[in-house]
This record gives structure tokens, C-alpha cells and sequence, in this order.
């Protein structure tokens, strides 16, 4: 199993109390599939990216990445992890304004390390992949907000991960380019094997899933497998 959430619960604090966040939470993702995870706002999905990102450590429950049980890593340990093997996408693509669109990618290999021959081939591979090989020379600003949050979603492939986290990548997007965005990230699971969780609100084009869970109230639904589409 790539991504294993297991018997999670997750609390913040809340005045004299503790608000429960995530509560006795339980997700497997194999490799290339994608599970969704619906639900209002407030019941914890991004609580939940958070703790598989192993940038928030839970009260109770472990998370294994990729093989790697992350309890009792260090911090050092865990952002290693995370640059090496998991590849966030957050809902606003904070893409640096100075830089063209392979740059941005480019940097992602700067910054692990990796040798920068290679980088550039891998970074127009991927502007490829997402469809906006035409538009490498390309700031932000001449961007489209699709078109930067396809970025964003390469970008995040640049490492290779193993696992794929993907918070609400189309709610600043109209209903025909997050309907493309989300076919996109379902090409890439299956094209790149990643485990990827995708956080929505929005249950919109979810024919195309593998499974969708449902948070309420901090507890998650048995991931369910999708209704094949028809057609
Ligand atoms: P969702 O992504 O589904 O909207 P969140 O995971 O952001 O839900 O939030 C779940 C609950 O935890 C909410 O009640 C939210 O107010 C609370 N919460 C989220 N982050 C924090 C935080 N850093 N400190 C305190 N409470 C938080
Ligand atoms: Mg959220």
C-alpha cells in the first residue's frame, strides 16, 4: 500500500477544550488510483492531506509513506520525505512570479538536490504531460489560472512521488477547466503509478475516481468504488 492513514485522530486546541479534527481516521491508497475525499468545509479534508503530508503529527495513529512508517521521524527526516516522495498541490498555485513555467519546475530538482542536467528534459516532459509544452517561456502573469494550476499539478511531479495530494484544485476554476483538471490528474495516477488523494468539495466529475470516501464531522466513509461511467 503507498499511502496507509491508519487509526488517525487529529486534535486542535479550542479555547478550554479540543476540537477533534479527525477522528479514528482510516485511508489505503494503492498505487495509480485516485481516491477522492468529499465533504463540507470544516468536517477535515485538508486536516487529512495535512497528516498524510506528515506536516501535521497526529494525536493517535501513524501514517506510512511509500513503505516508510513517518512516526518518529525526525523533522529533518520528514521533510526529506516529503521533497523525495509526496507531491502537494494546493488549491491556489503559488507559482514564483519572476520565473517561466519550466523554471518553476526546474527549481523543484534545485532544491533536492538533484543535478541540474536532466532537470530541464524532465520539466518540459512534464509541461508536456499537462498539455503546455507551447507555453515553457511563460511568466504567471500570461498564464491563465488553468493553465497555472496545471503547473502547479506538474510541478508537483517533478520528484517523482510516490504519493500525490491534491487539495481542491478546482474551486477557483469554471466547470469545463475543472472538469479538465481533474481528467488530468486521473491520467497522471494512472501514467505516473502515484497514490493520489484529491480533496474536493465539489462532487462534480467524480465518474472518472476510483473511490470516493466522504468526511463528516471529522470521520471518513469507507472509500466506496466509483460507478463505472457510462458510455
Ligand atoms: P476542510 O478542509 O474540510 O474544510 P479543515 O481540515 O480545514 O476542514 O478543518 C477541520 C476543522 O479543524 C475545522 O473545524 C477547522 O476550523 C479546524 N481547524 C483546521 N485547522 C486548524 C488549526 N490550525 N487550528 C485550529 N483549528 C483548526
Ligand atoms: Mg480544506
Amino acid at each position: 500500500m503507498t499511502l496507509l492513514v491508519h487509526d488517525v485522530t487529529l486534535t486542535y486546541p479550542d479555547g478550554e477544550s479540543r476540537l477533534t479534527a479527525l477522528d479514528a481516521v482510516r485511508l489505503e491508497v494503492p498505487a495509480g488510483t485516485l481516491t477522492a475525499v468529499v465533504g463540507p468545509s470544516g468536517s477535515g479534508k485538508s486536516s487529512l492531506l495535512a497528516v498524510a503530508a506528515t506536516l501535521v503529527t497526529p494525536d493517535a495513529g501513524r501514517v506510512v509513506v511509500a513503505g516508510q512508517e513517518t512516526t518518529g521521524l525526525t523533522a529533518a527526516e520528514k521533510s526529506a520525505l516529503r521533497r523525495e516522495r509526496i507531491g502537494i498541490v494546493f488549491q491556489q498555485p503559488n507559482l514564483l512570479a519572476s520565473l517561466t513555467a519550466v523554471e518553476q519546475l526546474q527549481v523543484m530538482a534545485h532544491l533536492s538536490g538533484r543535478p541540474a542536467r536532466g532537470a530541464r528534459g524532465r520539466a518540459m516532459e512534464l509541461l508536456d504531460a499537462v498539455g503546455l509544452a507551447d507555453k515553457a517561456g511563460k511568466r504567471p502573469h500570461q498564464l491563465s489560472g488553468g493553465q497555472r494550476q496545471r503547473i502547479n499539478i506538474a510541478r508537483a511531479l517533478m520528484n517523482d512521488p510516490a504519493v500525490l495530494l491534491v487539495d481542491e484544485p478546482t474551486s477557483a476554476l469554471d466547470h469545463d477547466r475543472g472538469a479538465a483538471v481533474l481528467d488530468l490528474l486521473t491520467t497522471l495516477t494512472r501514467t505516473r503509478a502515484t497514490a493520489t488523494v484529491l480533496v474536493t468539495h465539489d462532487p462534480a466529475h467524480l465518474n472518472r475516481v476510483d473511490r470516493t470516501a466522504t468526511m463528516t464531522d471529522g470521520r471518513l466513509t469507507e472509500p466506496v468504488a466509483a460507478e463505472p461511467a457510462a458510455g
